[in-house]
């Protein structure tokens, strides 16, 4: 009985973890009226054009760290 509470605390835990985070990173990148990744011109507050551009951006942003830059 423990080890499922157990499991679902550490769920929930990684599930706000990594939420937080989102949070963090998008306060930390400023839309400035154009897609972060393609530089199209999108909304006021939005920082990506589409789905797929903030996809990328992200595998682009992980590539970067990985690689230590
Ligand atoms: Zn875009």
């Amino acid at each position: 009985m423990s080890d499922h509470a157990d499991l679902s605390d550490n769920n929930i835990e990684t599930f706000i973890t990594s939420a937080i985070a989102n949070a963090r990173r998008d306060v930390l990148l400023q839309s400035d009226g154009h897609c972060m990744f393609c530089d199209e011109p999108v909304a006021v507050g939005r920082l990506f054009c589409s789905k797929e551009c903030r996809d990328d951006y992200d595998k682009e942003q992980r590539a970067l760290k990985i690689a230590g830059k």
